[in-house]
């Protein structure tokens, strides 16, 4: 039995911890702490409320190395999961140095005053964690998470050589909202709007945002626009399978929703650098994190579904093969079991997974990793058990040229 520390409370968190509140013979104690306490409160009482089990939870700053030290020191978890921002990557990974504790996030970190997706900061960790005989798992919610187990999977059982990788990322979801975001506002917003990047013939290729459209059709879903955009588990991606030839990004987006960004950002209110309004200076993006609806709070009247995976093209004894492996998620069923909408459940059932995987001595080592460099196979068997059923379709058309 193992105990962990969540840090943050946002809606990934909160599906994590019923994940974990449901394995007790695996999470035998849990803790959530975050900025809010009275948001891990809420939560704790949830979770008591439906299945009888006590998650502690504290107050922290996760910014404040030293207090993250002494929480840390006091609670002794085998690992940290960073279920809060990418801005608290690194202090969560310096606390986790200090104290000799393993760590696990979804995303990678990024500075607040520059929206730059980069494993670098994080790479750079690799000597100090191996020194401290300690591991990070980097990116385990779907994407980078799953997308990177899947795309591991398919190397080690289906490809000799991949060539050509294409992960896409469809929500079909209505929540009824004129405009919202999926999980953190201010961090979904600075992902895509940035310019739309790939990998092709061993060098990344830049576009403008969103100026490359295909219509894909996603299975039980069907045909949606899908827009090339850059994801951070490329870079890891290209890294760790360097027979890739080409890897590209591709997420829906409506042309509504569209509309509501191009207008947000020609306003300025996209922006990240701070304004001084009546003596007080804001940050554009936050304030308008502000106002718009509650990620977490999406999930009540959230319809449809997600479908994320990815389409490998590559060469299996001498022949060419082709690979689609998805998952497609309900955005009902996810807030019916945790409370929290499809895409909030399909980044916490993966972190919960990680860390599983951690605590059993699945996934072991020392060092920084990213999930493709760890064995797939306990990984993909527990999606099945845990809510994110997976597919495959052979020798189809990817709907790739
Ligand atoms: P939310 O904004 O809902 O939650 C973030 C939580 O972090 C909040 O509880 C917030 O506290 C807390 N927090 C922020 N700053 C600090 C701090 N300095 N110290 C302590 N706690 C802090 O985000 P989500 O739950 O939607 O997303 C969580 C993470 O998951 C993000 O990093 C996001 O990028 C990542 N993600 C990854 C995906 C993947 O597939 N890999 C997909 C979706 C999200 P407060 O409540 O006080 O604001």
């Amino acid at each position: 039995m193992g105990k962990v520390l969540i840090i943050g409370a946002g809606g990934v968190a909160r599906v994590t911890a019923f994940k974990c509140a449901q394995l007790p013979e695996v999470f035998g104690e849990f803790m959530m702490a975050s900025r809010t306490k009275s948001k891990c409160d809420a939560i704790a009482a949830d979770i008591k409320a439906k299945y009888g089990r006590d998650m502690a939870t504290a107050a922290i700053d996760a910014e404040d190395v030293p207090a993250l030290i002494e929480l840390i020191n006091d609670y002794k978890p085998d690992l940290v999961l960073n279920l809060a921002l990418p801005y608290q990557d690194l202090p969560i990974m310096d606390a986790c140095l200090a104290t000799k504790t393993n760590y696990l996030d979804t995303a990678n970190y990024e500075p607040k005053d520059e929206a730059k997706f980069e494993y670098s900061w994080q790479w750079a960790y690799q000597q100090k964690f191996q020194d401290a005989g300690i591991l990070a798992v980097l990116g385990c919610g779907f994407d980078p998470g799953v997308t990177g187990v899947f795309t591991s999977y398919a190397a080690k059982h289906h490809f000799d050589k991949m060539h050509y990788l294409d992960i896409v990322d469809c929500n079909a979801g209505d929540h009824g909202k004129a405009f919202a975001t999926n999980f953190n506002p201010e961090i979904n917003i600075r992902e895509v709007t940035q310019k739309g990047k790939f990998w092709e013939e061993g060098g990344w290729k830049y576009t403008e945002p969103h100026e490359i459209k295909k219509m894909l059709n996603y299975p039980n879903i069907g045909p949606r626009p899908s827009y090339l955009i850059y994801h951070e588990e490329l870079e890891s991606l290209t890294k760790n399978y360097p027979s890739l030839k080409r890897a590209r990004f591709w997420m829906t987006f409506g042309d509504e929703y569209l509309t509501h960004l191009r207008v947000i950002q020609n306003i300025g209110m996209a922006s990240i650098q701070p304004i001084n309004y009546e003596g007080k200076e804001i940050v554009p993006l936050q304030f308008l994190k502000a106002v718009l609806p509650n990620p977490g709070e999406l999930g009540e009247n959230y319809e449809g579904e997600t479908s994320i995976g990815c389409r490998i093209r590559g060469v299996k004894d001498g022949s060419e093969r082709t690979y689609y492996v998805y998952n497609n998620c309900q955005h009902q069923s996810a807030y019916d079991e945790t409370g929290a909408q499809g895409v909030s459940y399909t980044t916490g059932v993966p972190a919960m997974i990680g860390a599983m995987m951690v605590l059993k001595g699945e996934w072991s080592g020392t060092g920084v990793k990213n999930v493709e460099e760890f064995n797939p196979d306990p990984f993909m068997e527990m999606l099945n058990v845990h809510g994110l059923v997976w597919h495959e379709l052979h020798d189809v058309d990817l709907e790739m040229d």
